[in-house]
């Protein structure tokens, strides 16, 4: 395989960024495109819904690089541009602008869009959604004492929205659809702290409670039909349920797509000069025993630093295991692994207290930790869970064993 001359790397977000980084670190020294939808350089969101939206965090501290070290990355950089078509022939991607940018290797790192509310309303002016910066600063000047907030969705971002609103002073109600928060992240255990957690906190959450519609009835706010048949008055809307996966390039191309664009171990799609990262890969992990496709901060990078190796030609096979984590009032949550299922827990710390955790086994092998402000039992836990190594019940839930030694 000759040496790639030029690389385009579509969406300027966080796997695009460190797809760029890696490109440069390992020393690729011919052109790379950076094309993105958005104005600004790469960022990261996480703050989004935590420091940046409490107006805690400057906008220029989520950047993923400083100006200077931007700069030294002489990047084609293109903001503000969107691609529109592969020509997986002529090897170019086109943009709107009517400009075509010629590729040996392509690294599409498009993520994905704020899920729509399908309801009468659910586009209104006062119903916001969260997934860019230029969101969060809308979002943020709705928040503050006195105002009221509903939103739709108990979701990571949802929650992260409530309780960065709730500190501002606002009054906050969670609608739910499904019975639980965060069902598709978590086990009943943790909805069930997260529940807890943000009742003490003055959240008011209500699960199996879908919005049929959101009237705008100008000075008198916003009044949202619920499921059960309720209402419920409020001045701004913000709706976290889910992500829906940017992959129209990828299928339009005729690259195979399912939920996200699929990818093998080493990022090549099924076209191998076309390689995917991020929140709209959809990838093998031999860690997990099957195909995945995350929205998380570490796997953006992480993925993203692959794929730029993988377009160079090394032999790389990504499998990271799963991490997540989230901030919400004083609880740091992390997340380790992706279980099917979610067995009974051992318990070490007090589930009751202000840290915990939480480890799931199968076979004697820790498949997945969930841990509240106690990062170190999970970071303990990452080694045992990549080498599948037996561990004792009795060893994790003892406080006294020293977890860095299993
Ligand atoms: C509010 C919020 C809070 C989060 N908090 C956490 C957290 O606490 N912990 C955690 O682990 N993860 C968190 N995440 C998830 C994490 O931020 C994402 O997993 C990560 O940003 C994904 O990176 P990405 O580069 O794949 O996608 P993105 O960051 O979405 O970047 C994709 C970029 O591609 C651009 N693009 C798309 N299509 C085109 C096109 N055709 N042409 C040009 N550009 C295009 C988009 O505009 C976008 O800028 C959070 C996400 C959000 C939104």
């Amino acid at each position: 395989m000759s040496a790639p001359h030029a690389i385009v790397i579509v969406g300027a977000g966080q796997a695009g960024g460190c797809a760029a980084k890696t490109l440069r670190d390992e020393g690729f020294a011919g052109r790379i495109t950076l094309i993105g939808l958005e104005p600004h350089p790469p960022y990261e969101r996480p703050p989004l819904s935590k420091r940046v939206l409490a107006g805690a965090a400057t906008v220029e501290s989520c950047r993923l690089f400083k100006p200077d070290a931007f700069a030294a990355l002489n990047l084609d950089f293109r903001p503000g541009a969107r691609a529109t078509r592969i020509d997986r022939a002529a090897r170019a991607v086109h943009l709107e602008s009517g400009e075509s940018v010629a590729y040996d290797k392509l690294i599409l790192a498009t993520g994905g869009e704020a899920r729509r509310l399908p309801v009468p309303g659910g586009d209104g002016p006062r119903v916001h959604y969260l997934r860019t910066l230029d969101e969060s600063l809308a979002i943020r000047s709705a928040l503050g004492p006195g105002r009221r907030l509903a939103v739709v969705g108990g979701g990571w971002i949802g929650l992260e929205v409530a309780a960065t609103a709730r500190k501002s002073g606002a009054a906050v109600t969670v609608l739910e659809a499904l019975d639980r928060v965060c069902v598709r992240a978590v086990p009943p255990s943790v909805s069930d702290f997260l529940r807890a957690l943000h009742e003490r906190n003055g959240v008011a959450i209500r699960t199996n409670c879908g919005v049929k519609a959101i009237d705008d009835r100008g000075a008198g706010g916003l009044r949202l039909a619920l499921g059960d048949g309720t209402a419920l008055d409020a001045d701004a809307v913000v709706v976290g349920i889910g992500l829906v996966p940017q992959v129209s390039l990828a299928r339009e191309a005729g690259l195979e797509v399912g939920d996200g664009v699929l990818v093998d171990e080493r990022c090549r799609t099924s076209d191998p000069d076309i390689l995917v990262a991020g929140d709209c890969a959809n990838m093998p992990l031999a860690c997990l025993g099957r195909r995945v496709r995350l929205e998380s901060w570490a796997n953006a990078q992480n993925q993203a630093i692959a794929a730029a190796k993988s377009a160079l030609g090394q032999d790389v096979r990504y499998d990271e295991l799963p991490w997540f984590w989230s901030d919400q009032y004083d609880a740091n949550v992390q997340i380790l692994g992706l279980p099917a299922r979610w067995p009974e827990p051992i318990v070490r710390g007090d589930r009751d207290g202000a840290s915990f955790s939480l480890f799931y086994l199968d076979d004697d092998r820790i498949v997945a930790v969930v841990s509240v402000n106690a990062p170190r039992d999970l970071r303990a836990a990452r080694r045992p869970m990549q080498v599948r190594k037996t561990v004792r019940a009795v060893d994790l839930a003892d406080p006294a064993t020293n977890l860095a030694k299993l």
